[in-house]
């Protein structure tokens, strides 16, 4: 029962027919070297990755979160991971961590060392930084283009954009912008003005009394905790929709919210500099689903 905790995997093909993958996987001292100089993942972030919430001993939206390894995978020509081996990882960790509090437990699958071995794997669990706070006050956002038009997934796939990939220099380069400007987040839009998503976060906004999300087009992730939401909403007789968003729309939205595994719901304070609508007793709601999930 001990954090940091790191397993390192030797990932299986996905048609292996292994039950138990217990040789697969190797504890590591935290502190201990583990990965090689010529790791892909370091030298050129090649790699992917999804980061979920273990709330007292459970793992959360494991299933979503394994898929979206996998779609990441296809997307990014590297071998498809084998569900059953990520599954039964998760579990191996989730009965070695502490089972009270919040962690966050990171998978990664890189394209591993150049002339082998590869691909390479490992899981990482850490304590979870302390989000109430930011979950009761909210957090002011800026938005910023992402220089790239609307359908920019389909034009230029080698961009990668719907792939959960380690390249996240440009993501954390955008909150640090947002530090700039005296916010805390930031909402990334289309050159041609639609909403996209934040750096480390999907953005659901309620307009005209339907909760709304911009539609995963390939051009951003399809958010686990949005789906966890929506499901939540919909549980509550709530309309929700996945479609279009534009930058108006937004601005003239009633409440708005930056969702993620970890943070969990944050509600949008100010946007652009300007003061925005939230809707706290939403956002409490939200939480307290979000956190008695037990799967
Ligand atoms: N979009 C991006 C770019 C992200 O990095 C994340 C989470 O890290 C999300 C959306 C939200 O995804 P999830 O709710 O599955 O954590």
């Amino acid at each position: 029962m001990r954090l940091p905790f790191t397993l390192l995997i030797d990932p299986v093909p996905a048609d292996s027919l292994q039950q138990n993958f217990d040789d697969t996987f190797h504890e590591m001292e935290s502190s201990a070297p583990a990965l090689r100089v010529g790791e892909l993942s370091t030298q050129r972030g090649d790699g992917i990755f999804e980061t979920l919430a273990v709330v007292d001993g459970h793992p959360q939206e494991v299933e979503p979160h394994i898929s979206r390894l996998r779609n990441s995978a296809r997307i990014c020509d590297l071998p498809v991971p084998n569900a059953e081996q990520w599954r039964a990882a998760i579990a191996y960790a989730a009965l070695r961590i502490p089972q009270r509090g919040e962690i966050a437990l990171k998978f990664v699958l890189s394209r591993g060392v150049e002339h082998g071995p590869a691909p390479t794997a490992w899981l990482y669990a850490v304590a979870a930084a302390d989000f109430s706070g930011v979950r009761a006050t909210g957090v002011r956002v800026v938005t910023l283009d992402r220089g790239y038009p609307r359908g920019v997934a389909e034009k230029a796939p080698w961009l990668l954009m719907g792939a959960k990939t380690l390249s996240y220099a440009v993501n954390m380069a955008a909150i640090r912008e947002a530090h700039r400007r005296g916010a805390d987040d930031t909402i990334f839009v289309t050159t041609d003005g639609y909403v996209m998503e934040g750096p480390t976060s999907s953005v659901v906004l309620r307009s005209n009394g339907s909760y709304v999300t911009p539609a995963p087009s390939g051009a951003i992730l399809h958010g686990t905790t949005q789906q966890s939401m929506f499901d939540y909403l919909r549980g509550q007789g709530a309309s929700v929709e996945y479609r279009d968003v534009t930058l108006d729309e937004l601005r003239q939205a009633d409440a708005a919210w930056l969702v993620s595994s970890v943070r969990l719901a944050v509600s949008v304070i100010a946007l652009d500099s300007e003061p925005f609508p939230a809707d706290q007793p939403v956002t409490e709601a939200l939480n307290a689903s979000l956190l008695a999930r037990t799967a």
